[in-house]
């Protein structure tokens, strides 16, 4: 594609970038270039089949698709058909399996009898109360607000303290507004309506939005190093780190990355779940994914199974960041990134590195239906 005449370069093909490339071709009918530096197409949404098994394997960390908006479930409809999964975590807190988030059954086996939901909240009000805490200001007090002190000390501290190596009182209090917390059996993860795994997985989703014949995409090519060639009047879409766009001129700012063990194990089935969590300080991964459950409708082997171990640490230059971290200290460095980059003309930031939060895949698509619907439709 010659770059001269171009008026639209999206940087990233995961969620926002793809969606915004997508309605860009489809409603402008304007010819688009996607450049991305990876391999593949999807972002950190990525799937694809391992070869030994057939197994669809998650390469990021498992990804399930959930969302309460009803424009974003008939968007991503219109590209895939979703199965029936429902998503339920479970999590090994010295050696015993406890069921996550935090629900009646959490709360009567670790407490070692049974109780009414009404009994529960008393006693989870009750140790919220002694904590003293009024106005949870940051993870740690939130959740123990929540949850009271022991099941936070099981539960989330070691865990918070192995996914984000920063100590929960720095950490945002909406990172555990997340999970919700349950007075009955309610075991699903999300509460969303819509939920499930892209049938075809999400290799097949993203090769479906893209496919355009004004959607060019180029990949393992890095932004940075056609920057200079990009003509000024082009409309960039940047949906990489926002302090690399920047060049780090105010220092970088805090990311997570991920490590993954693969293993292909002899067995049917490894751990009975498609995720389990590892609350102890003991256990260097914080869970393990096991792929075969999140597509109970495909024949899958029956002798064979692919697990992968999560393991997560600081991010450096050369790695994929995964996690905004917005402790204290970023949270003034972001102030000015953002300042900047909403004096930066014909540039829109987005997706969870390009806008430094914690997006999941589908406030990513809302966002970049937004974006499109305010800023480059109208425009243009
Ligand atoms: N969390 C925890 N224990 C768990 C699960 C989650 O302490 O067993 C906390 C942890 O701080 C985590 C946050 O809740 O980063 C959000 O969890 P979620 O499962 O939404 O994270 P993601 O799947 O996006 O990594």
């Amino acid at each position: 594609m010659d770059l001269n005449n171009l008026n639209y370069i999206v940087i990233g093909a995961g969620f926002f970038g793809a969606v915004i490339a997508e309605r860009i071709a489809s409603k402008l009918r304007e010819r688009v270039l996607v450049v991305d530096r990876k391999s593949h197409i999807g972002g950190n949404s990525w799937s694809i089949a391992d070869p030994a098994t057939g197994i669809e394997c998650h390469c990021y960390g498992s990804h399930i698709f959930h969302t309460s908006d009803p424009q974003v479930w008939n968007y991503i409809n219109s590209f895939t058909e979703f199965n029936s999964y429902r998503h339920r975590v479970l999590t090994n807190y010295r050696g015993r399996i406890y069921q996550m988030p935090v629900n009646l059954a959490t709360i009567c086996d670790f407490y070692g009898r049974t109780m009414t939901p009404f009994e529960a909240a008393m006693l989870l009000s009750d140790e919220a109360k002694s904590s003293g805490i009024i106005d949870a200001k940051n993870l740690e007090e939130k959740a123990i607000y929540q949850i009271g002190r022991p099941l936070y000390d099981a539960f989330i501290r070691d865990y918070t303290l192995k996914q984000w190596k920063t100590d929960p009182k720095q950490l945002p209090a909406d990172i555990i507004t997340r999970l919700p917390v349950r007075y009955s059996y309610k075991s699903d993860y999300f509460d969303d309506p819509w939920q499930g795994i892209p049938l075809n997985g999400y290799h097949h989703l993203f090769e479906r939005i893209l496919d355009h014949p004004d959607v060019e995409v180029m990949l393992g090519l890095d932004f940075f190093e056609i920057r200079e060639q990009i003509p000024p009047e082009c409309t960039v879409i940047y949906t990489g780190p926002i302090d690399r766009f920047f060049g780090y001129k105010y220092g970088r700012l805090g990311w997570r990355t991920l490590d993954f063990e693969k293993e292909v194990c002899n067995v049917r089935d490894y751990q009975g779940t498609a995720v389990m969590n590892y609350a102890d300080d003991t256990v260097p991964f914080t869970r393990v994914h096991e792929f075969r459950h999140f597509h109970d409708e495909r024949p899958y082997p029956e002798d064979r199974t692919v697990i992968s171990r999560e393991y997560s640490r600081t991010c450096n230059l050369n790695d994929e960041p995964y996690y905004p971290v917005n402790a204290i200290q970023d949270r003034e460095i972001l102030a000015l990134y953002r300042a900047d980059a909403d004096m930066a003309t014909n540039v829109i930031f987005g997706g969870r590195l390009g806008s430094y939060r914690y997006l999941d895949m589908d406030k990513s698509i809302a966002s970049a239906l937004e974006i499109f619907n305010t800023r480059i439709r109208k425009e243009s």
